[in-house]
């Protein structure tokens, strides 16, 4: 996700790979494979080690990852697919302008003599800029000016997004910023773990003060300033779980009301630096004390303070783009926080950049050679027999009333449904690409996608845009355009394979399906109305009966323990919690639908309904490192992936029935104590 895209935006990801290959194989594949399972576990007592214990045990973790399961396999695949393009767009004579541009992008990504050879030159003159500025309104202008240029982004994020209230609008937003550790939790929590990450940040900042030519004590003496700066700013900032509050982030302001609040931020004046044309009506601040915080932190700090805190943020977004000393650092600093062991190889890093940078011309590529376009056709259909399942489970709700039924169903069948690729790719114009020029190339691109996201004010809302590149192993559901979206690359086994049989598919992609749909009904989704407005359509007493749920939910997984004391924070991860199970629930529904579904047939020993079981298991098993899993329970919207597998399944009675799972059983919940919500 780019930076300058904002938390207002309600975006739920299934996570925080190339497509369906064109070949159809003619090898017959086991989709439940009992040599990856551990069949010495009884289902009933951890039924994640019963369906992947042995693929756990001998699958290690490759040295340059930190978490490797089914989605890491297939973002490794879509990887390769990238590298695979761009050496090819790198070698090609030239007459495709599309290529063209991927391939010179990448040549020069992959030029490491040349960037070796610049050192710091590239970042040199905004900091000796910073150097010179010689007072607190200089600071500010100039703070305006390295976001424009996408340059750095300090204190806090701006950009354009849909107005929750009207989602026909493009509207500015603030978001509070500032820091650079991965929470406010590592600013102010005091075991261990966060003194270490500490220490660690600090030798990463002194670090890049030397090696952009300070010497040792005051490059200390520079990162003991970041430190303290950064650490008052998080104070400031709410957190995670504020921020899942859609009602809490939507403040409106005029831009002198705004101004009012926060004298030493004169918006009028800032938002001309920026590159806004014309003065808006009105804007949205997710944290409006956050920004009184940081305008009172403008009289406090000194001005050299602040032109420390400027320079950190220059060296700080540059370092991994830069020669090798910079990139290192990076390294040790990301190894630090995630544990892992070996740098990620060039090429890896500079096919994400690409794709992320220049997602629909490589997207282009992609899609013409992995894709395999009946995908979409297959996937049209299951999309439509979830919602089918969908609507006849919210027809037969016994805690919703009939009031608010039809409101539901409006919205279910408002979803629009986009599948593979874009229908309309973005042509980059304008962007110049050099095939000698990578951190040229580099900002030329933020800044493109910069003015592109500011220049939507007062247009009308581009439906077409998608916030994932096709050959992503992801899937997301968008609660302000009310859209569910597959990229190309989760269309894979094992969420989905045209041969496999449909409790495979059913138990990995319709759970997925089910999974985004349900986002339109978790604890936030359900706050936007069918046409995606933050607008409350519930009677009182159903969301109640919602609330009631939801909270059973919350329970359940902050009883999940990882690492010792750490638990997983059920607030934090509810939302996907929801989507999980009612994605599961409804999956199984429309599986039930399916000629497989009301057979009894086994494949390869197993039922019907065991295979939708094992497979929906079989999309969650990883291995992870300790580190990383620290990380993630703090950050990530998203329960582990045991946790994934084995927390709807407590709810839901077929899967008892399935592997005769019985009281006494560690996983058995008594029927009355299920949740039952979607
Ligand atoms: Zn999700």
């Amino acid at each position: 996700m780019r930076k300058y895209f904002l938390a207002l935006a309600v975006v739920a990801a299934l996570l925080c790979s190339p497509a369906v290959s064109k070949a159809q194989g003619t090898v017959k594949k086991k989709f439940i494979d009992p040599a990856n399972m551990d069949l010495s576990v009884k289902p009933g007592d951890n039924f994640y080690l019963y369906a992947n214990g042995t693929w756990i045990k001998n699958t290690p973790i490759p040295s340059s990852k930190t978490r490797w399961g089914s989605f890491d396999a297939l973002s490794e695949e879509s990887s390769l697919a990238l590298k695979g393009l761009l050496e090819d767009a790198a070698k090609a004579p030239g007459d495709n302008p599309l290529m063209k541009r991927v391939g010179d992008f990448y040549s020069s990504a992959m030029d490491s003599m040349a960037i070796e050879k610049l050192g710091y030159k590239p970042i040199k003159q905004y900091l000796n800029d910073i150097e010179f500025l010689s007072s607190k309104a200089e600071v500010l202008k100039y703070m305006n000016f390295l976001r424009a240029q996408s340059i750095s982004s300090p204190l806090y994020r701006i950009g354009v997004g849909q107005d929750a209230k009207d989602v026909t609008k493009y509207i500015i937003s603030i978001g509070q910023g500032g820091t650079t550790l991965p929470d406010r939790d590592y600013y102010l929590k005091n075991d261990a773990r966060y003194q270490k990450i500490r220490t660690d940040y600090t030798q990463y900042m002194v670090t890049l003060f030397k090696l952009c030519g300070e010497n040792e004590a005051k490059a200390m003496m520079n990162a003991i300033i970041v430190m303290q700066l950064e650490t008052t700013i998080a104070q400031a900032q709410m957190s995670r779980v504020e921020m899942r509050d859609p009602k809490k982030l939507y403040n409106k302001f005029s831009v002198d009301g705004l101004t009012e609040n926060t004298p030493n931020l004169n918006w009028q004046n800032i938002l001309p630096e920026l590159g806004y044309k014309t003065k808006p009506d009105s804007l949205i601040v997710s944290n409006p004390k956050f920004l009184v915080y940081i305008d009172s932190l403008l009289a406090k700090v000194s001005l050299p303070d602040w032109k420390t805190y400027l320079k950190w943020g220059v060296m700080r977004d540059a370092a991994p783009f830069l020669s090798s000393p910079f990139v290192d650092a990076n390294f040790a600093y990301n190894q630090s926080l995630s544990g892992q062991k070996e740098q990620t190889p060039r090429w890896q890093r500079m096919s994400g950049l690409i794709d992320r940078q220049l997602g629909d011309l490589l997207g282009q590529l992609y899609v013409d050679k992995y894709f395999n376009h009946d995908a979409k056709v297959r996937m049209l259909e299951l999309v439509h027999n979830l919602e089918s399942a969908f609507e006849s489970r919210i027809k037969k709700l016994d805690w919703m009333s009939e009031e608010t039924k039809p409101r539901a169903l409006a919205k279910l069948h408002a979803f629009t449904e986009k599948i593979g690729f874009p229908d309309k790719w973005k042509n980059y114009a304008g962007l110049e690409i050099k095939a000698d020029d990578f951190l040229g190339n580099l900002r030329r691109c933020n800044q493109w996608a910069y003015e592109e996201n500011i220049n939507k004010l007062g247009k009308p809302i581009d439906k077409t845009e998608w916030g994932m590149t096709p050959s992503t192993v992801n899937a997301y559901y968008s609660a302000l355009k009310n859209e569910i979206v597959f990229p190309a690359g989760i269309l894979r086994f094992p969420f989905f394979d045209f041969n496999a049989d449909d409790a495979i598919n059913y138990g990995g992609i319709g759970a997925v399906i089910g999974h985004e749909m349900t986002h339109g009904f978790d604890d936030q989704g359900r706050q936007f109305d069918a046409v995606g407005n933050l607008q409350d359509w519930w009677n009182k007493s159903d969301a109640d009966e919602f609330k009631k749920r939801a909270d059973e939910v919350v329970e359940q997984y902050n009883g999940y323990v990882i690492l010792d004391t750490l638990h997983v924070n059920g607030k934090l991860t509810l939302g996907e919690n929801l989507a999980d199970l009612g994605g599961l629930s409804i999956a199984y529904e429309a599986f039930k639908n399916t000629k497989q579904g009301k057979s009894n047939k086994k494949i390869d020993g197993f039922t019907p309904d065991q295979r939708f079981f094992l497979n929906w298991s079989q999309v969650w098993r990883n291995n992870i490192l300790p580190e990383a899993a620290a990380q993630r329970i703090v950050t990530d919207s998203h329960a582990p992936g045991v946790h994934r597998s084995n927390g709807p399944l407590t709810n839901i009675d077929a899967f008892y029935k399935a592997f005769d799972v019985k009281p006494g059983d560690p996983m058995y919940k008594a029927p009355e104590l299920r949740t039952r919500i979607w």
